[in-house]
């Protein structure tokens, strides 16, 4: 539909990158991308729901029954500055040099709306060879945006394809110009990565080449993750990351949530690498959380407590402080205290003593427990 509205007006217009790849290779695909002659402008005047997404580089976003089309101008990268992305972009003529800017030969197949496919850098054959390869030099490639290094480590972990020599050759020479390159982007690559099938491949690779050592920040130890052979996600990886450096939480742009998760998982894993988990640890951090934990120390080749986990979590006794059936207006009642650090103490030791099934929730066993707790520890208080 948008290729023919584009071409009905006069413009060329063709679906270009990973769809065009995926389709070949008959595998699904996430999004997408249409390439065209025509300009941010004209492309916004012809369709209803249009999104700028990203005016400095020619991309509008067209939105049909709810799915988000990439449509972006022929263009080609001006001119680089510290391996990042291009300063600015110019606007081309030809089909064949858009083409020509794209990153890899698999990556640069186009496809008309009657399925013919063009193909202007030898890109079926490199599908054939099940290899990824920089359109041109490759040295000059990764010179100009280094990102494109990880892109094809995730492509690699995405098709199970290995990098072509000298493409390899050129991320070991260049792999240190990742520093250039923005929090965000990098984060974005490595999450697709560490989410692809494929990534034990790409792993491999990435410790060949030393990409650990140009992010050591972001990447623990790599070797942590090379031995794996349960399935996991970008999520498992980044928590490895968080317990091998804690700083880590600081060092990618995660959400609130994320930074939570990390740092409970961080804290979680310690407490429990030497001891089992407890019922505290079940009714403080959650069942998922504690099962996420496990499987930290799992992929990690040490006790899997699934089933110990899932029992602990089966009889807890009470999942918030305030099921306890003597609560803080029955201790200052009864036991005549208002210090709230005194109050918080009983009520913690109480808690503890329910949760391990040492005391029965029952007030009159609460109270006598409260009771003999506060005579031996008056002093200290
Ligand atoms: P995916 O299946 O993840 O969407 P994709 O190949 O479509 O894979 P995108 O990130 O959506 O990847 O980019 C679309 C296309 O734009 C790529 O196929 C490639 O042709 C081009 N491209 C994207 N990023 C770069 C880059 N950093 N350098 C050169 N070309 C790029
Ligand atoms: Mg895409």
């Amino acid at each position: 539909q948008i290729i023919q509205q584009l071409q009905s007006h006069g413009y060329e217009a063709y679906f270009v990158g990973g769809y065009v790849r995926d389709t070949l290779l008959n595998i699904e695909t996430q999004d997408i991308d249409i390439t065209t002659s025509a300009k941010v402008h004209e492309v916004m005047a012809l369709f209803d729901k249009v999104v700028l997404t990203g005016e400095k580089y020619g991309t509008v976003t067209v939105i049909i029954d709810g799915y988000h089309f990439e449509v972006t101008t022929y263009r080609k990268d001006a001119s680089y500055s510290d391996s990042r992305r291009p300063d600015e972009v110019n606007y081309v003529q030809s089909l064949q040099e858009d083409l020509a800017r794209r990153d890899f030969t698999i990556n640069q197949l186009v496809m008309d709306c009657q399925g013919n496919i063009l193909d202007h850098f030898n890109g079926k054959a490199d599908l054939k060879k099940q290899q990824i390869k920089t359109i041109g030099d490759p040295f000059k490639r990764f010179e100009e945006d280094a990102l494109r290094m990880l892109r094809a480590f995730r492509f690699a972990a995405k098709l199970n394809f290995t990098i072509e020599d000298t493409t390899v050759q050129a991320i070991e020479a260049y792999k240190h110009h990742l520093k250039y390159i923005a929090i965000e982007r990098v984060q974005d690559e490595l999450n697709k990565l560490f989410n692809y099938p494929h990534k034990t491949n790409a792993i491999n690779t990435m410790l060949q080449v030393g990409i650990d050592q140009a992010l050591p920040e972001l990447l623990g130890d790599l070797n942590s993750l090379k031995n794996i052979t349960e399935a996991y996600q970008a999520e498992d990886a980044f928590a490895i990351f968080v317990i091998q450096n804690r700083d880590c939480i600081n060092h990618y742009k995660f959400s609130k949530k994320q930074q939570r998760t990390y740092k409970d998982i961080y804290n979680l894993y310690l407490q429990t690498e030497n001891h089992a988990f407890q019922p505290e640890h079940i009714f403080q951090y959650g069942l998922e959380l504690c099962l996420k934990t496990n499987k930290i120390h799992r992929l990690l080749n040490q006790n899997d407590r699934e089933k110990a986990i899932q029992e602990l979590d089966q009889t807890l006794p009470i999942r918030r402080t305030c099921e306890l059936t003597f609560k803080g207006e029955d201790i200052i009642k009864t036991l005549k205290i208002k210090n709230r650090k005194q109050i918080g103490f009983i009520i913690d030791y109480l808690l503890l003593e329910v949760l391990h099934k040492r005391l029965e929730n029952k007030p009159e066993d609460l109270k006598k427990a409260a009771e003999t707790y506060l005579s031996k520890h008056l002093k200290e208080f």
